[in-house]
């Protein structure tokens, strides 16, 4: 009985098998709000794409491209005028999305919604994904979830089109960083063709002295295509919070 329920153990219940449960259970959650009729056959294409990107790799050689056939392989939509950026200010911008529904970012889509906070990697040699033991964040530059944001960030930034906004963290003493993924692979993704604009929304405390004026904000400026119209304002995380708790009737009236 014993060597039954090992058997069982490592074909049914071994490493991957939470990680696709999860993925697939999110996807679908995700699909019923917009409710195709196919988002079994949509998220087991998801799934497919997904781990064929990074299962049998080394967990320090995916490359941003091994996720190109995920990205191409799920419905994007178009969020003009709606896209919302951020850097260093994720729990504030996703209790902003959620709660006034007024602006998208990546983890509203469907690729970022179903993998958020999610680790995950392969095994040179071997067929099965692993959610421990993965590199973390810096480890090495080419971890499968490190690739994964870059490449889907790329594809969320060159999809953005009309006024897109940005949320950055006005306590820092430098609010724009080249080398976030905001700074480093979304601004370097706008079309200006597509994209009108960059609105900043510099979320400030009380007890800072968030400026527009601020030297990496010139710097944003100057890294974006001189065709897109920029602005930036301060505006007061307690604002925000107001805003959350009674969302305007027209988005837009909260700053
Ligand atoms: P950021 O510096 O706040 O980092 C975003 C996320 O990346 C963090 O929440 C963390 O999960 C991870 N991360 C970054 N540096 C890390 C480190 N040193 N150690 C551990 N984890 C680290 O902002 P950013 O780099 O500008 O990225 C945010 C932008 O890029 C957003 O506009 C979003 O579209 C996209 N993005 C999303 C995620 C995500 O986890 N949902 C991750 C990367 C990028």
């Amino acid at each position: 009985l014993s060597i039954l329920a090992a058997i069982l153990a490592i074909g049914l219940g071994g490493p991957g098998n939470d990680l696709r449960r999860v993925v697939m259970s999110r996807c679908t959650t995700f699909l019923e709000r917009e409710d195709p009729p196919n988002r079994r056959k949509i998220c087991q294409t998801l799934w497919d794409a997904f781990t064929g990107a990074f299962v049998g790799r080394d967990q320090c050689e995916v490359p941003l491209e091994a996720y190109d056939q995920l990205v191409h392989s799920v419905p994007q939509k178009d969020h003009c005028h709606r896209t919302l950026f951020w850097s260093k200010t994720k729990h504030v911008v996703h209790q902003f999305t959620q709660g006034t529904k007024c602006l998208v970012t990546l983890e509203d889509t469907l690729l970022g919604f179903v993998m958020d906070g999610l680790t995950w990697c392969g095994r040179n040699g071997s067929r099965k994904t692993f959610t421990t033991g993965c590199p973390r964040w810096t480890q090495c530059p080419l971890n499968p979830v490190r690739s994964f944001w870059g490449r889907v960030s790329a594809a969320f930034a060159a999809s953005a089109c009309g006024n897109a906004t940005v949320m950055l963290n006005g306590s820092l003493a430098t609010p724009f960083d080249p080398n976030s993924t905001f700074g480093s692979i979304e601004v370097k993704n706008f079309n200006s063709s597509r994209m009108t604009g960059l609105a900043v929304v510099l979320v400030a405390s009380e007890s800072d002295s968030a400026t527009c004026e601020n030297s990496s904000l010139q710097n944003l400026q100057k890294a974006l295509d001189p065709a897109l119209k920029y602005s930036c304002k301060v505006v007061q995380q307690s604002q925000i919070q107001g805003c959350i708790a009674d969302p305007p009737l027209a988005c837009g009236k909260c700053w």
